[in-house]
């Protein structure tokens, strides 16, 4: 099959031919049909992500079709359209059994720790739990851009800082993750002020639906902007960068008993950060709340969001490329937020 197959940190994957996956029991293979460049794709690329093993595929916003299954798998069959969550639960656990896979102690990673979407075809493993069928509405693009941005910033918003009608939800960084966040935050009735140094990140921003867009730059505390804007700050304020400067800001935007979420992966000097304990967690009684990814169990709720056209996944995706541009693709993250979506959606050149 054709891959996109990383061989050294830092240099660009190499567009070549490799022996095709083998199918284990409880696994099956699918060929891809589209799949989703991430942030996490940088960090893994980057070297900044310990799971990834040299050589290495990356890629795990992905949707296609059943190729092959393996000789445990009884819930689906060859030819059905699935999408999968990134975070794969052994489906055995209690973690798993109660809904909770993204915590699961044997949990793979795809694009991580095992082989992703980069490819003509990718093998995924505990497929009978964790793959999620497509119903005949959802196509394959819409179900790639769903894969982990939209889903993490769903269940982030929902399960984890449960956010209320009328309340105020600041974003930092306004890419794939943070619209997505200002998508599904006005769906349920919040009010977004989306936060980014980009300008074409702040018009997507607009454009999805944030009440107010703003550029850090402009300001000498942009903290403090949002407090007053807020008459006292923000319900829930959400880190979609998992730099020191945005996990600072989006702490000191909360009002008091606010909830602030770590959407974005920290990595490199911004593992370990300084929290002003006394001054904000204390005394103004702030929540922190960590997230990443959403189990496969909770996929049905969202895609009747995007059947409803509650939220349009579509307005997202800003560029289609071929499965030999993921260079490119992978290049337009760093510090700074990319502007909306970039799908793969051509796997044979
Ligand atoms: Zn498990
Ligand atoms: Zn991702």
């Amino acid at each position: 099959m054709k891959a996109s197959v990383l061989h050294k940190f830092c240099t660009p994957p190499i567009f070549e031919e490799i022996d095709d996956p083998v199918c284990g029991p409880n696994s099956v293979v699918i060929e891809l049909k589209a799949c989703g460049v991430c942030r996490s794709d940088h960090h893994a690329w980057s070297g900044n992500d310990h799971d990834v093993k040299l050589p290495h595929i990356m890629g795990h916003e992905l949707a296609g079709i059943i190729v092959e299954t393996g000789s445990d798998i009884k819930k689906f069959s060859i030819g059905d359209p699935v999408t999968v969550p990134f975070i794969l639960g052994c489906g055995l656990c209690s973690d798993c059994q109660t809904g909770n896979s993204t915590i699961c102690d044997r949990q793979e990673t795809i694009g991580f720790t095992i082989r992703g979407g980069f490819a003509q075809f990718v093998e995924i493993c505990f497929a009978d739990f964790n793959l999620v069928r497509l119903p005949i509405s959802l196509g394959f693009e819409t179900a790639a851009a769903m894969g982990c941005r939209v889903t993490t910033a769903y269940r982030a918003l929902t399960d984890r800082a449960s956010l209320l009608p009328g309340e105020w939800l600041a974003i930092y960084g306004c890419g794939g993750v943070g619209t997505s966040a200002i998508m599904i935050a006005k769906a349920l009735g919040a009010k977004v002020i989306g936060i980014d140094i980009n300008s074409l990140a702040l018009k997507k921003a607009k454009e999805v639906g944030a009440d107010i867009v703003l550029d850090p730059t402009k300001f000498k505390n942009i903290w403090q902007e949002v407090r007053e804007l807020t008459k006292g700050g923000v319900d829930v304020s959400l880190d979609a960068l998992g730099i020191e400067d945005t996990f600072q800001n989006s702490l000191r935007s909360l009002r008091k008993l606010g909830r602030h979420i770590q959407i974005g992966m920290p990595t490199s000097n911004s593992t370990i950060v300084s929290l002003p304990l006394l001054e904000l967690v204390y005394s103004r009684q702030l929540k922190i709340i960590g997230t990443r990814g959403m189990a496969a169990s909770r996929f049905s709720t969202l895609m009747t969001m995007i059947n409803d056209g509650s939220i349009n996944i579509d307005g997202l995706i800003t560029r289609k490329l071929k499965l030999s541009q993921v260079p490119e693709a992978i290049l337009q993250f760093g510090q700074k937020s990319e502007s909306g979506i970039t799908i793969i959606n051509n796997f044979s050149m």
